[in-house]
């Protein structure tokens, strides 16, 4: 136990990583990059409807692909290894801070029992205290965020949210701290939290609009729940097997035990 301890301590160097998402524009048509991504807004999955993740099948090819670049990448492009949260912890409590709404308690709820389905292993739910959290989700306005978490500033008071994410480099994420900006209509803010909280659990972006990793907020994504691309991501990276620190050689073929 000594000896663990002190390994511990060894490595105990502390990263931080920052994403963040942007806002919509409030018109579609002058959105950018995202505004030619399909041309249906009525199943923003297509490929994700049949049952066969094979590697053979495009839903397969695309659920390797979004893998690597979720949990192999970083924001910039630039090659990570495995950033997740330790199986030692089966439950994970969340602080909400800031302005309250009951839709952003209900919108959160709807997003903890959905991970419960893909996630077996860590379990998320509310705490009332603090000091007990180790996601802290703040609602407020730029200003009053940056003031209260100096440790989790967003860089810009034009996104929709910013989670900063703190972890060991051998035991996995110990807390994160997620910003949802205030000016959010409470009733349009769970797919930003469904966002934000995914990049809590160590995913980064993604260039692929079928993902909730997709950047900029994708006015055509509006499904009510991960869509089954996002699940199977976050399936693959919760297996005990794929373990903090890993790289991709090492998880590659676990990661196509599932895609088969
Ligand atoms: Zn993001």
């Amino acid at each position: 136990m000594r000896a663990l301890q002190y390994l511990l301590i060894g490595c105990f160097i502390w990263l931080v990583s920052c994403k963040e998402i942007s806002i919509p524009q409030p018109n579609p048509t002058s959105t950018q990059s995202n505004n030619n991504n399909t041309n249906s807004n009525t199943n923003p999955n297509p490929t994700n409807t049949s049952t066969s993740w094979a590697l053979t099948t495009a839903q397969g090819k695309e659920a390797y692909d979004e893998f690597v670049k979720l949990v192999f990448k970083d924001s910039g492009g630039r090659d990570k290894n495995v950033a997740k949260w330790t199986d030692a912890k089966p439950q994970i409590l969340v602080f909400l801070d800031g302005s309250k709404d009951p839709n952003i308690t209900k919108a959160l709820e709807g997003i903890f029992v959905e991970l419960k389905a893909i996630n077996k292993v860590n379990a998320f739910s509310f705490t009332s205290k603090a000091a007990d959290a180790s996601i802290i989700i703040n609602r407020a306005t730029f200003e009053e965020h940056n003031a209260k978490y100096t440790s989790a500033k967003s860089p810009s008071s034009g996104l929709a949210g910013f989670t900063t994410y703190t972890y060991n480099s051998m035991s996995g994420i110990t807390n994160a701290t997620i910003w949802l900006n205030i000016s959010l209509a409470a009733n349009n803010a769970q797919y930003i939290l469904r966002h934000e909280f995914s990049h809590a659990l160590g995913l980064s972006h993604t260039s692929n609009t079928n993902s909730i990793m997709f950047a900029t907020a994708n006015i055509y994504y509006k499904t009510a729940s991960y869509s089954a691309l996002d699940s199977k991501i976050i399936e693959i990276l919760s297996d005990k097997r794929i373990r903090q620190g890993m790289t991709l050689k090492d998880a590659d073929p676990i990661i196509k035990e599932y895609l088969k």
